[in-house]
């Protein structure tokens, strides 16, 4: 086993539907630990430069304004292989395709507002939490 941290978006469906804790409440259970969060309002630059690997892709700026449509709750995630672990508790992209149990199964609205983002490897988990915390925000 190995303890890493993963960093996770609850998006705008999600805040907007007051889904902040039940979101948590399942990465929770998942074993995942909270140890930094807060609330914010991405700008359209953060947004774009934050989903920049999507630019080419036709949704991309549907995509973009959804995220900066209200506010989203960032997070870093730390527990065992954490990574691998909330991809699992996140389900599949589009929510129809995701398994009983996850969140976005339970939660999410559609393949694009599909309540949370969360990082594909452990080197994008590092560039995606330096994006929004200093290391002292961070308490594990
Ligand atoms: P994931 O969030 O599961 O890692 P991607 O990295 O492929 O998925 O896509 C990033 C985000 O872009 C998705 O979470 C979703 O909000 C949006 N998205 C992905 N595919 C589509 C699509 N076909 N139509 C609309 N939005 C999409
Ligand atoms: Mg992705």
């Amino acid at each position: 086993m190995t303890t890493e941290r993963t960093f996770s978006i609850i998006k705008p469906d999600a805040t907007r539907r007051n889904l902040t804790g039940a979101v948590t409440k399942l990465l929770e259970e998942a074993g995942l630990r909270v140890v930094a969060s807060k609330r914010i309002h991405l700008s359209l630059r953060q947004a774009e430069e934050f989903y920049g690997v999507h630019r080419e892709r036709p949704f991309f700026n549907d995509l973009v304004s959804f995220m900066i449509s209200g506010p989203v709750v960032v997070q870093v995630l730390e527990g065992d292989n954490a990574v691998a672990k909330n991809r699992d508790v996140m389900g599949a992209t589009n929510p129809a395709n995701a398994d009983a149990g996850t969140i976005r199964k339970e939660l999410a609205e559609s393949i694009e507002a599909n309540s949370v983002h969360g990082s594909d490897s452990l080197e994008n988990a590092a560039t995606e939490i330096a994006f929004f915390f200093k290391p002292d925000e961070i308490v594990g």
